[in-house]
């Protein structure tokens, strides 16, 4: 679990409030009913307790003590509900005192006598001994000249006792549980309400400039969410816009600026080979040239990329039996490796066959045997290998060349990334060869991997779906 996750942190504030509410409200419910249960109860006993001090008592002088004694047992019965009667003459000696409830749950003999001094009517709760606790009320009664009788009612506070304990515990036990319910309802509950989110997460990840047309799910909650939702996916738009622009801007740029230079490379050939002109000037056209040739050469690989990019790959889409066809283009730049000084040597046991436009895949080829030669030393050596692997077509062309510093092998198939520019420097790349590489390995369905060990030299590998049989 996640302690920082929005659904632990809403789960554990919602968990503190709720437990604080219910506690406040369980005591507050707890206090109120236990004292409306204790009210009640001694309210009866007060009623009780003055109707006999009303009725019998103030009467006494006429009818005589044995009839209050025996009017109250037939009246009130006081074993039979459990009550304790006890009527105290003016002198303090006892006229009438109930026998044991018929719950045995006090001794009425054993209570102690009231104390004196208090008002017409009271209450008390009297702890006896036995950890029992009888909830008595008194009233006091005017028997005539001979003074004040005090009758006393009460009954067991045990009942009442356990209502509040059975209620006690029932809060103890049932609002854990609430909580419990809630909170956990309210984590799940969170994290469905952020499963849309999790869904936008996962579309994003998949979009690049390669799919930027297309958009993260809607969440049509009208809050934040679907606010969220909408506003990413303009922005997408915007980007998928300024996107296309660039691309579209740098296709037409290539494309507009083929045409001039292949004019002026015309006319400087032309002047180059005029003998009208002076050697050294004939010799700064040359050198002009070369540097012209070199700006078509680049001009010419962003149009072919611009095009890639444009998705153009498919215009020549045929069977390609890629190891013939890299046998034969090592063939052609076996010159090359030649005048390097680098043995080149290939491995080519069978056909395998791809789908594919024939002329970029050659240029792949090419790139990477080109790199091979032109990033080895004189005395190395360039080994290709072509191979069915599984589903795959590997094409691995291995050098014992310079090798690429680690931090600039993620970078390599970027436009116009060029390792260092002194080990570059004499060679006529641009940064271009490699992403164009990656541009028709991709758009074949496949991909381009590179190991390299600086100093030692540096494997690539193209790896392209096969052609079903
Ligand atoms: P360039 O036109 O400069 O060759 P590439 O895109 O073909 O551009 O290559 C990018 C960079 O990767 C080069 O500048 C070079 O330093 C490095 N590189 C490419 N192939 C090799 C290789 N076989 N051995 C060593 N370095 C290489």
């Amino acid at each position: 679990m996640n302690a920082r996750s929005i659904h632990f942190r809403l789960a554990v504030w919602h968990s503190v409030l709720l437990t604080a509410v219910f506690a406040l409200l369980g005591g507050l419910l707890y206090e109120r009913v236990k004292t409306y249960l204790d009210d009640t109860l001694l309210e009866t006993q007060a009623r009780r307790a003055r109707q006999i001090a009303e009725t019998l008592l103030a009467n006494e002088p006429r009818t005589g003590e044995a009839y209050v004694v025996r009017e109250i047992r037939e009246l009130y019965a006081p074993e039979l509900g459990d009550r304790f009667i006890r009527v105290t003459r003016p002198d303090g000696s006892v006229l009438y005192v109930s026998g044991p409830p018929n719950d045995q749950s006090f001794e009425p003999s054993k209570v102690p006598p009231a104390r004196a001094g208090r008002g017409e009517e009271f209450s008390r709760l009297e702890v006896l001994g036995d950890g029992n606790a009888l909830l008595i009320a008194a009233s006091r009664a005017e028997a005539g000249p001979k003074g004040t009788y005090l009758v006393e009612v009460g009954t067991s506070a045990g009942p009442v006792e356990r209502l509040a304990h059975h209620l006690l515990a029932l809060l103890a036990l049932g609002i854990p549980l609430v909580i419990a319910v809630a909170v956990a309802g309210s984590y799940f509950l969170s994290r469905t309400a952020l499963d849309p989110v999790a869904q936008m997460t996962l579309k994003a990840e998949i979009i690049s400039q390669h799919n930027l047309s297309e958009r993260l799910p809607v969440v049509r909650s009208g809050d934040e969410l679907e606010r969220l939702s909408i506003a990413l996916n303009h922005m997408i738009a915007r980007l998928a816009d300024a996107f296309s622009n660039s691309k579209r801007f740098v296709a037409d740029a290539s494309h507009e600026l083929r045409t001039p230079l292949t004019v002026i490379r015309g006319e400087l050939e032309n002047l180059a080979g005029d003998q009208r002109i002076p050697a050294e000037l004939r010799d700064r056209i040359g050198s002009t040239l070369e540097e012209v040739e070199r700006l078509g050469n680049i001009v010419q690989k962003l149009f072919a990329l611009s095009r890639l990019d444009a998705g153009e790959a498919q215009a020549e889409w045929v069977r390609v039996d890629i190891a013939a066809l890299a046998g034969a283009t090592a063939e052609q730049m076996a010159l090359l490796a030649e005048d390097r000084k680098i043995k080149m040597t290939r491995e080519i046991p069978a056909p395998v066959h791809v789908m594919g436009d024939r002329a970029r895949l050659k240029q792949v080829i090419v790139n990477l045997l080109d790199n091979a030669i032109k990033y080895t030393p004189p005395g190395g050596s360039a080994h290709m290998k072509v191979a069915a692997q599984g589903a795959q077509a590997v094409i691995e062309v291995t050098d014992s060349g310079a090798g690429i510093p680690p931090e600039a092998v993620p970078l390599v198939f970027e436009r116009f990334y060029r390792v260092d520019r002194d080990r570059s420097a004499g060679t006529d790349g641009a940064g271009l060869g490699l992403s164009i590489v990656k541009s028709i390995s991709v758009a074949h369905g496949g991909r381009v991997e590179v190991e390299s060990t600086l100093g030692s030299g540096s494997q690539f590998r193209v790896i392209l779906p096969l052609a079903e049989a």
